[in-house]
């Protein structure tokens, strides 16, 4: 051990040199002065010394101070300098993983090497690390998983833990492993940064640990609202009738007032809360999220931004323009319908780019990059730019007052996902991006008063979340009683909403009554998607049809791969239907668009036919990889059969695929019932439903299943179907819900309830004499 300390020590002194070489060279040396241009070097000292002398510190600072390319690089530096540089293991957890690639690739640039070298990454499906890999950035869910394998971290020196005021899930999750873990490992760093100023929430929860605040600086920037854009851009709402989906009607109502007011900017003002008013907001003094959805009902309207890009184009000094938009089909939209723009379209005027969760690294690159003189650059961003991602040149901040998040009523049990409104924390965040070099501006698409309703906070997110993946993870990581675990975190989630999940788990048959991982559980807990969509998984593993399952459940954990412009949703949607002749099933249709790209790909007209199709290339190339990955992961839990071509014995076999996605989807289940001219749908949770437009079984006359069954419900003002699959009754009895719970007679309570509330109690009988025969065979 003397030889190999030798050996550490002679590295550490290498990597020190090779440091020293990079900065004398003039783009080392440039390097180095802007990073002693950020705020954070000036506490540069302040802050090793107290890594050095706390277990635990919190860091806060202004977005774009330098905490998250800096302060692992302080750290990393410095132990490089006290010659430990080959023994100290850096990790950076990142929420997104687009973050830790995009800080990992920064960081390695700041210090003159390949990433791989001393600074990497690792996210799901991807990764850059080396023998030498020092500093590592990851997702949250990379250090979990790591975990699971590795409970005390062995060899960590340091965890720094970013953008812990998003308060995710997955990290809220992690602090609660990790403020148990530094008990076991008294020498374990831990350095929480945030951005906004709620470090003493996490302090007082690490037992009162030091705060370091880094002072920023940023310009003043205009907020200009929904009724001093109409003022200023003389935009008339009423050009909104090419849209439905901004509440045109009250923008309608507000137009006209305004005009009869003759625009004059205090009366607009008022005008547009009078409309707000009047278009019966009784609830609206409450202030609270509900009300809001009275305004704004679903998506923002992509004329409006337009028209207010326009203004921004030709008549605003110079500087790039960031747009905050609620999601990745969005912003694909919205950047298909700006391209056919005459101005916003050419490209020797604008340089317009999206910056989400899953683009290229080099269209990454192009957003930091300063356009061309005279170019314009417009970044349609999803609220990752509000923290995460700094773009120094953005002088223009267009925001639509929304995000996709994840909420969940524990009540009814139904998970959402749909654009909600931001907070006023975020919204001053998304302001704050305009003010980066000079003063900014920017606007919000909203009128004021709503956005003085908006929540002071969002809530976090393992409040407003289903917690199935997450109670599968506790069990798997043998961190004991569910609830007792969550009553630890820094905000326990309800009792109501553990109860659910764990319920849950029981009945697909991941957990046992006493709570212990079954067989079927620990499986999951491996997969890297949720729950049911693991057991579908190794359903499609176990019944030999596993081509069609892995592509449903990537396409179901991905995106939708069928894109929906908005201008052609007639002939996207007609494309859409042919996938699925006569099958019902949007995960067929899937299935089918795939299996038919995959073919293009061969016959090297792949390109083609994602356009004449509606199909989106680069998701259908995400869950290309996505199946790949499940099936190394499926071999390694033993289901596959040894012999390839076993495992797709069965995959021809419609009926099969569509009986092993009702085994995962359940008990995502709803009753159809045709009627002359109409289709009822119901859930038992929800009642009525009602399918989403893009669903092939929306506007088909009639379904010739009894039963549908659905990835996900989103609650809008009514709740809408977004996927669905039809099946049979002897499918739903069969594959429906977990045959070992309570034996057969507890099964079939739990499914006689779902019968006798849909009133087909007479299936019962069927279903007895069939699944008996079924449990005989698998006695065999
Ligand atoms: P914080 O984490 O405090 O928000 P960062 O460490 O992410 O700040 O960023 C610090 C500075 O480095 C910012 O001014 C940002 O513009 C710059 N920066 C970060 N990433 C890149 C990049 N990939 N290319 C160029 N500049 C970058
Ligand atoms: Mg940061």
């Amino acid at each position: 051990s003397v030889v190999m300390e030798r050996i550490l020590q002679r590295r550490s002194l290498q990597l020190r040199d090779k440091q020293q070489d990079w900065q004398e060279t003039p783009e080392g040396q440039k390097m180095l002065e802007f990073r002693r241009s950020l705020p954070a070097f000036k506490e540069k000292d302040a802050l090793l010394k107290a890594v050095s002398e706390n277990q635990v510190i919190v860091v806060s600072g202004e977005t774009g101070c330098g905490k998250t390319t800096q302060l692992p690089q302080y750290i990393l530096e410095s132990e490089i300098e006290a010659a430990r540089g080959a023994v100290c293991s850096i990790i950076c957890t990142q929420p997104r993983r687009i973050s830790a690639m995009a800080v990992s690739e920064r960081v390695a640039a700041e210090r003159g090497e390949k990433l791989g070298d001393s600074v990497g990454y690792k996210v799901r499906l991807e990764g850059m690390k080396g023998r030498d890999t020092r500093l590592l950035f990851c997702t949250t869910g990379i250090l979990l998983r790591r975990l699971l394998v590795d409970r005390n971290l062995k060899g960590v020196t340091h965890v720094i833990v970013d953008e812990i005021h998003e308060r995710g899930m997955n990290e809220d999750f992690l602090l609660i492993v990790l403020k148990e873990l530094l008990l076991r490992r008294p020498e374990l760093r831990l350095i929480l940064m945030s951005a906004t100023l709620n470090a003493e929430l996490f302090s007082s929860y690490f037992g009162g640990a030091p705060m370091i605040h880094i002072p920023g600086f940023t310009y003043p920037v205009r907020s200009l609202f929904l009724e001093n854009i109409l003022e200023m851009t003389g935009y008339r709402l009423n050009s909104y009738n090419q849209i439905d989906d901004y509440g045109q009607e009250k923008a309608w109502k507000m137009q006209k007032q305004a005009q009869s007011l003759k625009k004059r900017k205090s009366q607009i003002a008022s005008a547009v809360e009078d409309a707000v008013e009047a278009a019966d907001f009784k609830e609206y003094s409450l202030r609270t999220q509900e009300s809001l959805s009275c305004w704004n009902p679903d998506s923002i309207g992509f004329n409006l931004i337009e028209y207010v890009l326009c203004h921004i184009v030709k008549k605003e000094r110079p500087g790039a323009v960031l747009v905050f938009m609620t999601g990745w089909d969005d912003i694909n939209s919205l950047k298909d319908q700006l391209q056919s723009h005459p101005l916003l379209g050419d490209p020797s005027k604008v340089l317009l780019l999206a910056c989400h969760g899953s683009m290229a690294s080099s269209e990454q690159r192009l957003i930091f990059d300063k356009p061309e003189d005279g170019v314009r650059k417009i970044v349609l961003a999803t609220n990752m730019a509000e923290t995460s991602i700094t773009i120094n040149d953005v002088v223009f901040v267009v925001d639509c007052g929304k995000a996709k998040e994840t909420s969940y009523d524990a009540l009814n049990n139904t998970p959402c996902l749909l654009p909600s409104w931001i907070s006023k924390a975020a919204a001053r965040q998304r302001r704050g991006r305009a003010g980066r070099v000079q003063p900014g501006e920017c606007y919000h698409l909203y009128p004021r008063c709503v956005y003085d309703a908006f929540a002071d906070y969002q809530l976090p997110e393992l409040l407003r979340t289903p917690l199935q993946s997450l109670c599968l993870q506790i069990k798997s990581l043998q961190l004991g009683s569910i609830s007792e675990f969550l009553s630890r975190a820094l905000q326990p989630p309800e009792p109501l909403s553990v109860q659910n999940a764990v319920e849950y788990l029981k009945i697909i048959g991941a957990l046992d009554e006493n709570e212990n991982l079954t067989l079927l559980g620990r499986n999951l807990s491996t997969l890297p998607v949720e729950p049911k969509l693991g057991k579908m998984l190794i359903f499609g593993a176990i019944f030999n049809c596993l081509d069609p399952i892995m592509t449903v459940v990537a396409g179901l954990s991905a995106r939708d791969p069928f894109l929906m412009p908005f201008d052609k949703k007639d002939l996207a949607e007609s494309a859409k239907a042919q996938f699925a002749a006569r099958n019902y099933s949007d995960h067929l249709a899937l299935v089918r668009a795939y299996e038919g790209w995959k073919d293009a790909e061969r016959k090297q007209s792949s390109y083609e036919y994602c356009w004449r199709n509606f199909l989106s290339a680069q998701t259908l190339k995400a869950i290309d990889s996505l199946r790949k990955q499940f099936f190394f992961l499926l071999k390694d839990t033993g289901l596959v059969d040894q012999n390839p071509e076993n495992c797709n014995r069965w995959s021809h076999d419609e009926h099969l695929i569509r009986a092993i996605i009702c085994a995962g989807l359940f008990p995502g289940i709803c009753s159809v019932v045709n009627k002359e001219k109409s289709i009822a749908l119901k859930t038992m949770e929800d009642g009525q439903v009602l399918l989403y437009s893009n669903s092939v079984n929306a506007g088909v006359p009639k379904i010739p299943y009894p039963w549908l069954v659905f990835n996900e419900k989103v609650k809008v003002n009514s709740v809408f179907l977004r996927d669905s699959t039809g099946v049979s009754d002897s499918v739903l009895l069969l594959f429906g819900g977990n045959i070992s719970r309570g034996g057969l007679d507890g099964h079939l309570k739990m499914l006689g309830g779902y019968l006798e509330f849909f009133m087909k109690p007479a299936l019962a009988d069927t279903y007895i004499s069939l699944r008996r025969e079924v449990e005989e065979l698998i006695q065999k």
